[in-house]
């Protein structure tokens, strides 16, 4: 039995995984979940559930759900609150495997304590990796932790690099969808609604995700998120746009073998492989994680366009510029994104956002979590200036 502590258990990656703590009752169970603050949402995974600890994001949220818990007679359930509570979560004495899933740079600190206490960790947050990527791998090398990429992308190359050893990757291929604006005349770019941009073409997933497929920055995260856990220099981190979704990344060896993943797109797949690494467990009967080969028909691969996705363009350039810049370019993009959700921002505002605080930041490489927050903090405020600028 593996007890999992489960940061972001009401989003889309948390459910994802509580509805394999369902299939497998006898494998994983929940025992600390940080909830953020969909309070039903988390009274009913703590009647369902009976966590040792649950964290709300704020105080109130945290006594909202006290109230609701203690009105239905659920003892038991520590309720706390903010980024202790989260930390409080991911550290939790009886959890063995920690899944990393708040969205955003609130996830870091909690992330990154979970590596310090010696927990193994299914990263499914990209953004603590792009913000703090060697501070978290260097921390995991000293504690002997292993960190099982959650992302769907990362989990098909942690799944080929199973096939050769580091010296024998040539580079590694990260697909692409190409999200629902692949086709669209880029005149009409300018015009992109919140809703247009909400219908992701192959996944469901959470708002700022499916924004950032959107626009393409997601793949830019992934590049960062791919240099971080595999070693490896952007220019060996390249993007193919596959719009089928089928192939989810591919190790190119300098023999010049391909390996390639293959499975149906249903996150519970890159999830359950995490929660049960090193080994593989059988999902016949269990969950209709099986793909029809006879049904697959095409597989299509395209260069990805760096005018019409400008934001793949500036991951690339912070890639290679400074720690400094990833965190400015995923800082700016939280940003931008909610600008654009809250309609104060047009959809080329998003990149146009993350090009102006690049630019206007210096290079530099933060030695702790709270250098990296504090310019994030930093950037953050320029975005916000950017995007002021721009109504
Ligand atoms: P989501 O928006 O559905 O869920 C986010 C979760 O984070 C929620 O439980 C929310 O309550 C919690 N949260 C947000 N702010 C918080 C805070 N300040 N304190 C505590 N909790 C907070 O997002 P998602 O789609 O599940 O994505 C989660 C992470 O996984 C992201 O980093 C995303 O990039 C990554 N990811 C998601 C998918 C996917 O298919 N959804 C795929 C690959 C990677
Ligand atoms: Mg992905």
């Amino acid at each position: 039995m593996k007890n999992l502590s489960l940061l972001g258990s009401t989003g889309s990656i948390g459910q994802s995984t509580l509805s394999l703590c369902e299939s497998y009752p006898d494998r994983f169970r929940p025992i600390a979940l940080a909830a953020g603050s969909n309070v039903e949402v988390a009274f009913a995974q703590c009647e369902r559930w009976r966590p040792e600890l649950i964290s709300m994001a704020t105080e109130e949220l945290a006594d909202e759900l006290t109230k609701r818990l203690v009105g239905a007679g659920i003892g038991g359930v520590d309720v706390v609150y903010g980024t202790a509570g989260t930390v409080r979560a991911a550290t939790l004495a009886g959890a063995d495997f920690v899944v990393s899933a708040i969205v955003g740079v609130a996830g870091l600190e909690a992330t990154y304590a979970a590596v310090l206490s010696g927990k193994t960790v299914g990263l499914a947050n990209k953004e603590c990796l792009v913000a703090a990527g060697d501070l978290i791998l260097a921390a995991a090398r000293e504690h002997n932790v292993d960190l099982l990429p959650i992302d769907s992308e990362h989990n098909a190359i942690h799944q080929c690099l199973r096939g050769g050893t580091a010296a024998e990757v040539k580079q590694i291929w990260l697909t692409a969808s190409g999200g629902p604006f692949r086709n669209t005349p880029m005149e009409e770019f300018e015009r992109i609604t919140p809703a247009q941009a909400l219908k992701h073409p192959t996944w469901v997933m959470g708002q700022r995700i499916t924004i950032d497929s959107a626009t393409m920055l997601n793949k830019g995260l992934e590049i960062i998120e791919a240099c971080r856990l595999f070693n490896l220099p952007p220019e060996r981190v390249k993007v193919t746009v596959h719009p089928q979704s089928t192939i989810h990344s591919l190790v190119e060896y300098i023999d010049g073998s391909i390996l390639a993943q293959i499975s149906v797109t249903d996150m519970r797949l890159p999830i359950l492989y995490a929660l049960s690494w090193p080994e593989r467990i059988a999902v016949e009967g269990k969950t209709p994680l099986t793909f029809d080969l006879g049904a697959l028909s095409q597989l299509d691969f395209q260069q990805p366009d760096m005018a019409r996705f400008p934001c793949l363009r500036l991951a690339y350039e912070a890639a290679g510029a400074s720690q400094n810049h990833c965190i400015a370019l995923n800082a700016s993009d939280e940003i931008a994104v909610e600008a654009f959700l809250g309609g104060t921002l047009s959809f080329n505002g998003i990149a146009r956002t993350i090009e102006r605080v690049l630019a206007l930041t210096p290079s530099g490489s933060p030695a702790s979590i709270r250098e990296v927050l504090a310019v994030d903090a930093q950037s953050r405020d320029l975005a916000r200036q950017v995007v002021a600028s721009t109504l």
